[in-house]
């Protein structure tokens, strides 16, 4: 059973249909990439996928939940999926280790000693445990992109969106970030990740996405994808980026 899945999704924006029928299935474990132009769409629907957008037609489910469903079940299910944005989005005023504590804490009424015991935790799966008491004005871009890692981690979610999180670094900090999402993808995290990183796509992921105005154009793994794309415009995308 999948633990995501979309039938044909539609989503608009005044009369702008953004997503036009969009169909996909992430079985638990997967590691999808998401590639596409700019306005292809791809943001929009891991917005839909989190719950953050609604959709207009079609369904989604995550795990057995379909969003949609009563609002109660809806909110319990948008904890668990984790969504990372290209920009980090700390609190600044709080330090790394309450940034990681607080989600648990307000969401889940973690007592403190136990969400600070699951933030060492996390922070140690992103290789910053020793930065629990900095600040994030203190951290590099991809330091600070790493603890956003570890506080969606510390909401144990059953999968998470990426959406673009190395576009904002410079280009000596990607690295880092990508080892990061490289384990969790080889613990077993399912993730689906908009990225413009087509080596990291062609050696993690099981499966690519190519967006094309609101539709899946093209999907397969990798190694058939960038090799032999099958429309013109998958051809003329990795032309344009590789
Ligand atoms: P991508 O992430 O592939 O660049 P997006 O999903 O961000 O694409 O956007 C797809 C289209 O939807 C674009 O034309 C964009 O302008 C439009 N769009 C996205 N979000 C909104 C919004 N909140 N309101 C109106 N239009 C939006
Ligand atoms: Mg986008």
């Amino acid at each position: 059973m999948p633990l995501i899945a979309l039938e044909d999704v539609r989503k608009k924006f005044g009369d702008n249909e953004v997503l036009k029928g969009v169909t996909l299935r992430v079985e638990p474990g997967e590691v999808i990439a998401i590639i596409g132009k700019s306005g292809s769409g791809k943001s929009t629907l891991l917005r839909c996928v989190n719950g953050l957008e609604q959709i207009d037609s079609g369904a989604i489910m995550v795990a057995d939940a379909q969003l949609g469903d009563d609002e109660l079940r809806l909110r319990a299910l948008r904890l668990k999926v984790g969504m990372i944005f290209q920009q980090f989005n700390l609190f600044p005023h709080l330090t790394v280790g309450r940034n990681v504590m607080l989600s648990p804490m307000v969401a889940k009424r973690m007592p403190e000693a136990e969400a600070a015991d699951m933030a060492r935790a996390m922070l140690t799966r992103v290789g910053l445990a020793h930065k629990f008491d900095a600040w994030p004005e203190e951290l590099s871009g991809g330091q600070q992109q790493r603890v956003a890692i570890a506080r969606a981690l510390a909401m144990q979610p059953l999968a998470l969106l990426c959406d673009e999180i190395t576009s904002a670094l410079d280009p000596e900090l990607v690295n880092e970030v990508l080892s990061v999402v490289r384990e969790l993808a080889a613990d077993g995290m399912t993730l689906l990740m908009v990225t413009h990183e087509m080596r990291f796509a062609r050696e993690v992921c099981d499966r690519v996405v190519f967006m094309h105005q609101g539709r899946v154009h093209e999907i397969g793994p990798p190694e058939e994808l960038f090799a032999a794309p099958a429309t013109p415009e998958l051809r003329q995308f990795l032309g344009m980026t590789n």
